[in-house]
């Protein structure tokens, strides 16, 4: 799995803090702008963050590239709506060249089973390119394709939607690709703005944990330090 940060507001903690300071205030925006300094920023986005006023998260946007998940992946990640989404067309493209799939750990280390799940994957692809040599089309040839399949997407999101993405994927409790994929992001807005997300992740780490059935064991933090 890659993930890699394209692009993002620059100085994201800034943009967000002036919005927030000018609800509060009566100086004109000329006068904001000047007045800002660095401990301003952490004192006025501290105060944002823990009092919920997030909408001025909004106005920062973060754009990643993510290349070798699965569709099982995509499945999950396309059900968060305010996110924006480009994804390689499984109608479009035509996997002439070979296959890549996404191989779980549980099954990957029980040779019985890694045997079985190759086959499939051999016998799937073996089919999709006999139907296209054949003249199927690449949208219907797919539909003997797996979750398995690897794709490629370009995902935009604003800091309040990451914040949240982050409380329920990066939990322990969350599918293991999907809260993979959502560390490395976590890891990486962290470094770029760490007054905006040094205490996102899973809720039990702000409060008490959201899930109806808990992990009961503490977040592996370590994953995204
Ligand atoms: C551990 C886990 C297990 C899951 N299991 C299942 C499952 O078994 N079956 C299943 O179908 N889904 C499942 N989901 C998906 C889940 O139900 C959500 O669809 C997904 O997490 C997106 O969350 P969201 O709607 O909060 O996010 P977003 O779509 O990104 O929305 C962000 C927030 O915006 C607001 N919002 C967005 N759209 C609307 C709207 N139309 N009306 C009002 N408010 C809105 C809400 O406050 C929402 O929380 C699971 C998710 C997780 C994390």
């Amino acid at each position: 799995m890659k993930v890699k940060l394209l692009k993002f507001t620059q100085e994201p903690e800034k943009i967000c803090a002036m919005a927030a300071r000018l609800c509060y205030s009566n100086a004109g925006i000329d006068k904001i702008v000047e007045e800002f300094t660095t401990r301003k920023i952490k004192k006025l986005l501290a105060k944002v963050i823990s009092s919920g006023h997030h909408s001025v998260l909004e106005h920062v946007s973060f754009t990643f590239g993510i290349e070798g998940v699965s569709r099982a992946l995509l499945t999950q990640l396309t059900r968060h709506r305010i996110a924006s989404f480009s994804v390689q067309s499984q109608r479009y493209v035509k996997f002439k060249n070979g296959i890549d799939f996404v191989v779980p750990q549980t099954i990957n280390k029980n040779v019985n089973l890694l045997k079985k799940y190759n086959n499939f994957l051999k016998n799937s692809e073996k089919l999709y390119k006999e139907f296209l040599d054949f003249g199927i089309s690449a949208e219907d040839a797919r539909y003997v394709l797996p979750n398995a399949c690897v794709t490629k997407i370009v995902i935009t999101m604003n800091a309040r939607e990451l914040r949240h993405f982050f409380s329920l994927r990066s939990c322990n409790r969350s599918q293991w690709e999907i809260r993979d994929m959502t560390c490395r992001m976590l890891k990486i807005v962290k470094k770029k703005a760490p007054l905006l997300f040094s205490d996102a992740g899973p809720s039990c780490t702000r409060k008490a944990c959201h899930e109806t059935f808990p992990c009961a064991k503490p977040w592996k933090k370590n994953s995204v330090e």
